[in-house]
């Protein structure tokens, strides 16, 4: 509570405008709150548009001088505030663990992996290149260099707090690009303090510019709609990313969009079915379960439904819930008590069509946003369970008797995002990256998420990728000269 209270008490909590910390026109402000205790942590400024408008003229002022600063510069930028934060590393995951409720010890690994994005970026900046060449016709030289877009908004969603606004900053800065960054405004106080971080750094005025805010839709609307935005990227639910796609569409904008998630998770008759069980609990439970890819769908040979499900409901029905400061903790609350009332209708619903529940099934006792881990077994392919992303920690189980069911199941969702595949055969797991319709795939493992690999999926989970050598392509326009002769 000490080191809470002290963390707390120094954080930043107005917007961060053209490099100051600024107020809220008309002073409002919202409370953000402890999702284990519903106690407010803090109160941040309600941006509404005029000063989204302000954070936009401030990027805009910005743009010119920092997309003229050497790749070196921004790489150097980049690189100290990676130190930085790993220098406050316990001060960040207690943070995110006390406003969007996930355990220490993985709010620690999101400082791990969050930071990647910041090293991984510092690493291209100073790899941005182009390419010369002659034209077919012999009468002529063609340069192809790389421009930054120009002003960008990021908004991110409230699940990961820290890596989801370095997964859109680090590539942006890296590429040459100013931004103003709206983080969900269940969890704003990470950004915050991420901000501080580049504000210590020295990061010129106006590059980095962060809106809180409790009025989503009129400040992205009125953002998008600004002549000198450039691009919106954006990390949420694929019914938002569809508005906002619409809205950048007036204003021709490029777009990155990293929507919903509904991973199978494929265990065939030749998986090793310890290493399932950990890649089942790694894919399911991280995070409570909040992730767009978490798995959700668990489609098991028939021969090893037995065994999996068994082996698996013990170890999901030892699970520790509480609040995450706890470092017994493996299972925090959810995000919200509208979140554990939407996955308990999921639940109930597939209860009363005839899934069997094996362990859980229902809202922890006492208060908080707990949501017992659970098992389901036998669920009828007719559940909303099986459609939705349930965002909550629920296996659902259903079987397959072969390759083609397993992947005609898989890939019977309009999302595709990952999947996992567990086989010991070379030549099915080799197969299944052709078979599966998602962006990403993990071979036998649980969790494939890597600063330097390409994040993204297809179908209705996205357009772009963030992270790796594609990651800043998305803030980069290719521009080509030609020189005759
Ligand atoms: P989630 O289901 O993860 O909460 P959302 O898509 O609702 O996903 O939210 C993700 C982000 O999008 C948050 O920052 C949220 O404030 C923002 N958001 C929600 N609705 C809108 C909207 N209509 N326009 C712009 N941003 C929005």
């Amino acid at each position: 509570p000490a080191a809470e209270s002290v963390l707390l008490d120094a954080l930043p909590t107005g917007l961060f405008i053209g490099g100051g910390w600024v107020a809220a026109a008309r002073g409002a402000t919202f409370p953000v709150c402890d999702p284990a205790t519903g106690l407010v942590l803090a109160e941040v400024a309600d941006a509404g548009v005029s000063d989204a408008l302000a954070a936009l003229d401030a990027a805009d002022a910005a743009s010119a001088g920092w997309a003229g600063t050497s790749p070196r510069e921004r790489s150097v930028m980049l690189r100290a505030v990676f130190e930085l934060l790993h220098e406050r590393a316990d001060q960040v995951a207690l943070l995110m663990t006390l406003e969007m409720g996930k355990p220490l010890a993985e709010a620690r690994g999101e400082v791990g992996y969050g930071g990647e994005f910041l090293r991984w970026f510092s690493e291209e900046a100073v790899r941005i290149s182009g390419r010369y060449g002659g034209n077919p016709e012999g009468t002529g030289r063609m340069v192809v260099s790389q421009r930054p877009v120009g002003p960008c908004y990021l908004i991110t969603p409230w699940n990961f707090p820290l890596a989801m606004a370095t997964r859109k900053i680090a590539p942006a800065l890296a590429a040459g690009c100013t931004v103003v960054i709206k983080p969900a405004d269940l969890t704003p106080l990470t950004t915050l303090f991420l901000a501080g971080l580049f504000e210590e750094a020295g990061l010129p005025p106006g590059v980095l510019n962060v809106i809180t805010t409790r009025q989503a839709p009129a400040v992205s609307e009125a953002l998008i709609a600004d002549r000198r935005l450039r691009k919106v990227s954006f990390t949420g639910s694929t019914r938002v990313g569809k508005i906002l796609m619409r809205q950048a569409a007036d204003n021709v904008l490029r777009t990155s969009m990293e929507l919903g998630g509904n991973a199978p998770f494929l265990v065939f008759e030749d998986a090793d079915l310890p290493k399932a069980v950990e890649g089942a609990l790694q894919a399911k439970f991280r995070n409570i379960g909040q992730a767009c890819t978490a798995a959700n769908r668990f489609i098991v040979h028939r021969s090893v439904a037995d065994e999996f499900t068994a082996r698996l409901a013990e170890r999901v029905a030892g699970l520790r819930i509480g609040r995450g400061t706890d470092p017994e903790v493996e299972v925090g609350p959810l995000i919200n008590d509208e979140a554990a009332r939407k996955v308990d209708e999921l639940v109930q619903d597939a209860v009363a069509r005839g899934a069997q529940i094996l362990t859980g099934g229902a809202r922890a006792e006492g208060g908080g946003a707990f949501y017992l881990p659970t098992v389901l077994r036998g669920v009828p392919l007719d559940c909303a369970i099986l459609s939705e992303e349930i965002f909550g920690p629920v296996v659902t189980v259903v079987e397959f008797d072969d390759e083609d069911a397993a992947v005609r199941l898989a890939n019977d969702t309009e999302y595709g995002l990952v999947g996992y595949v567990f086989t010991e055969s070379l030549a099915r797991g080799t197969r299944m990256i052709d078979r599966l319709e998602t962006g990403m795939m993990g071979l036998n493992v649980g969790v494939v998420s890597n600063a330097a690999a390409p994040f993204g999926g297809v179908k209705q989970s996205g357009i772009g990728r963030e992270g790796g050598v594609e990651g800043i392509e998305e803030y980069l326009a290719s521009k080509y000269t030609l020189i005759p002769g």
